[in-house]
């Protein structure tokens, strides 16, 4: 069998190749600048985009690749990944799947598995999807053989014409790639209480984040912390989950941790059945007892 895989970054190029490789040859296209950092997953091609990319003009590059000559063409599920494969659906009438977490190859049909209901429930459907859009960090990459062949492809011009870029804000944070993660949910009442949560990340040499209202209505953090169905998917060791209730859209984003553990006032809060520790109380209070146990 033969493979596509876009990804915008070497880590979910790696992911999916990792996963794709012992069932056939896999080519990746991707930016230049991550080629080097992909060459080790035992992808046998790769194709550098170099230029600006746009949906219009990576579809394009994509399509000149023969899209249909590959038994599957995976694409990372980015903002622009996701774009370019619905433009790649339409133009070679190409059925596509989206938001897959796992997915396996069963005589020419793919079963695809992907979270419904926010999350509740997981879909495992049976197609003849040719396009798959995977949830960026589903899949660990893991070595494999270097690759030895590549090829540049300059993106052709687009459509688009970008008149200014504004970055956004960025925090050093990155807690998808974070092994210890404190997350605070809107039991910690207001902003300024966040720095008393802060001994326990310092203690534990984790990452802070937090639900949806903590970083997305309130603001008390940035939403690049925000962990959910529409924020960030995390994976971490250990997860600790403070003033979370635990609702479904929260539990979409850090259901692949190891280890949850939560504190929370109500008995009942549903994160307890996420969790694999439960301590019933009040944060302020547990919070303390547990970075004075972790400097022991
Ligand atoms: C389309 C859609 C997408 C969404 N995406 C996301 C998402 O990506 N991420 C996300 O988080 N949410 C998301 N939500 C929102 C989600 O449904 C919940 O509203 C949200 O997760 C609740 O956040 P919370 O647990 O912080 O707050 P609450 O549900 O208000 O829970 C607060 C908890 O804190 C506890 N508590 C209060 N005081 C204390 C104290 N002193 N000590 C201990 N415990 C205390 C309470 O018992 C309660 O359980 C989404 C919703 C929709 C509709």
């Amino acid at each position: 069998m033969k493979f596509l895989i876009f990804a915008e970054d070497s880590k979910n190029a790696g992911g999916i190749a990792s996963k794709l490789r012992n069932s056939g040859n896999v080519h990746a296209i991707i930016m230049k600048d991550q080629v080097e950092a992909s060459s080790s997953y035992g992808i046998k091609k790769i194709y550098g985009l170099t230029g600006k990319p746009f949906a219009d003009n990576v579809a394009e590059s994509i399509t000149k690749l023969n899209p249909s000559s590959f038994d599957l063409l995976v694409i990372s599920s980015t903002t622009l990944g996701r774009e370019v494969a619905g433009i790649i659906s339409a133009k070679e009438k190409l059925l596509c799947a989206t938001e897959v977490f796992d997915f396996t190859l069963q005589n020419g049909k793919i079963v695809t598995k992907r979270f419904f209901y926010g999350g509740k429930t997981i879909m495992e459907e049976e197609s003849e999807a040719k396009i798959i859009t995977v949830t960026p960090g589903s899949f660990d990459p893991q070595n494999g053989e270097k690759t030895t062949e590549f090829e540049d492809i300059q993106l052709p011009q687009s459509k688009v014409n970008l008149i200014e870029t504004k970055p956004k804000e960025k925090s050093s944070t990155n807690i998808e790639g974070a092994n210890i993660i404190v997350s605070v949910g809107r039991g910690i009442g207001k902003k300024e209480s966040i720095e008393k949560i802060m001994p326990l990340v310092e203690a534990t040499h984790g990452e802070l984040a937090g639900s949806r209202p903590v970083c997305l209505d309130y603001k008390w953090l940035s939403e690049e912390r925000q962990v959910g169905l529409s924020g960030k998917k995390v994976k971490p060791k250990v997860y600790i989950a403070l003033g979370i209730s635990g609702q479904i859209q929260h539990i979409a984003g850090m259901r692949g941790s190891k280890i949850v553990v939560a504190v929370n006032k109500d008995k009942d809060a549903p994160i307890f059945q996420e969790s694999d520790y439960g301590i019933v109380g009040d944060i302020f209070m547990v919070v303390p007892k547990l970075v004075e146990a972790l400097k022991k």
